[in-house]
């Protein structure tokens, strides 16, 4: 039988525990609490002088347009900064949207910059290049607003398994877990480093997801009572509302359904072309990535806007430079062979890519490149080789 003594240390130990928790817990903040104006231009970014990396919309001046107006949203990059695009029939007073943010809290701002510049348009439309988290997230906001939302085919079951997979409850119990986790006594006890074990790693992904407000997202119930995609394009070329052209792009690379939307002298790629950041594949092999590269590299004279990062110009060559990255990366991957990659096998990159923001990303290219090269009908665990990353990058 315990003494008396021993059992009161215990209920002492015990609230003391609980009230270091609940400090711990109520003075941090709860999910959701990113702003982009917060966030770090990396310093890799290619940036044109007219055009630098921002918060919010910016109006692009193509040469070709006549009778559109066309806006860039921008995010300065990084997981789930992502930007979007807003065309403007001035003849139609219409508004054709390209994605939107990741959480309800940052399309709003958006909304209510497209607001201010075009009072009184009305959101017709809404293009989707991928069916990413952090291009739907705040499909909500407009889902009853748009008549039409377009999108390559594969985006659709994209979406439902967002929707279907209670994100926002997920991230805020990784959020407390690891807000009490991640101090200096917790981390030397876990074996000390600037990383994490690899058993704590699916915890320490919070800080990449809990700037966002996933748990103001529509529950599927709520969500699945109204329209999806209404046109899903498959292999082609579409143009819509007169001026914006949609092209599917018929190799998986980043996702099994990229699509890219063109309007006058202007490209919205989504997340087939980063900038400055170092670029993902989840669907396809480095081959897939370099195809892709190639051909949108060629024929094109005018503005890019990729998924993440500044606005650029076809003079600045960024599909080329892409194109650099994943050919150097199959060279690595060939002259490694198959081996268990580590962040050592960065240093057989050029120097040009190892500074892109998150070099460890090139981790993931490689386990997936690996996967598919295996077994080509493989399905990704996102979330699996996220964790798997976070155990190679540093805190
Ligand atoms: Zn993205």
């Amino acid at each position: 039988m315990a003494s008396p003594v021993s059992s009161r240390r215990v209920a002492t130990l015990v609230s003391a525990l609980v009230g270091v928790l609940s400090f711990v817990v109520l003075r941090t903040p709860g999910i959701g609490y990113g702003e982009c104006e917060n966030q770090p231009v990396p310093g890799t970014m290619e940036i044109l002088t007219d055009y630098p990396p921002t918060c919010g919309l910016t109006e692009l001046k193509p040469k070709e347009v006549d009778d559109v107006r066309v806006f860039a949203y921008n995010q300065k990059g990084g997981w789930c900064w992502s930007n979007s695009g807003v065309v403007y029939s001035v003849k139609r007073n219409e508004v054709t949207l390209i994605d939107v943010l990741t959480d309800p809290k940052q399309t709003e701002k958006l909304l209510q910059q497209v607001d201010k510049a075009l009072p009184g348009a009305k959101l017709k439309t809404l293009v989707l290049t991928h069916c990413d988290v952090d291009h739907i997230g705040g499909f909500q906001l407009v889902q009853n607003m748009v008549e039409e939302v377009y999108a390559a085919k594969g985006c659709e079951d994209a979406m439902k398994a967002f929707y279907q997979s209670r994100m926002g409850v997920k991230v805020k119990l990784l959020h407390h877990a690891w807000r009490i986790l991640d101090n200096p006594l917790t981390r030397r006890a876990f074996g000390g480093g600037d990383t994490v074990p690899r058993w704590l790693a699916k915890i320490a992904m919070a800080p990449l997801f809990d700037p966002f407000a996933w748990d103001k997202v529509s529950s599927w119930r709520e969500i699945s009572q109204g329209k999806f995609v209404t046109s899903e394009l498959q292999g082609q070329r579409l143009t819509i509302n007169e001026h914006v052209t949609l092209i599917t792009v018929n190799v998986s690379s980043h996702s099994d359904h990229d699509l890219v939307a063109e309007v006058g002298g202007v490209r919205f790629v989504g997340d087939i072309l980063f900038n400055g950041i170092t670029p993902l594949i989840w669907s396809g092999t480095i081959h897939d990535a370099l195809r892709v590269a190639d051909d949108f590299g060629k024929n094109w004279d005018g503005f890019i806007v990729p998924g993440h990062g500044a606005i650029q110009h076809s003079f600045q060559k960024p599909f080329e430079t892409s194109a650099g990255y994943w050919r150097n990366l199959l060279k690595v991957y060939e002259d490694k062979g198959q081996s268990e990659f580590t962040v050592s096998v960065l240093q057989l990159l050029p120097s040009v890519y190892r500074k892109w923001e998150d070099p460890e990303r090139t981790l993931i290219n490689l386990w997936v490149h690996e996967l598919y090269e295996n077994n080509p009908g493989a399905k990704v665990n996102k979330l699996g080789l996220i964790a798997k990353y976070m155990s190679h990058r540093p805190l």
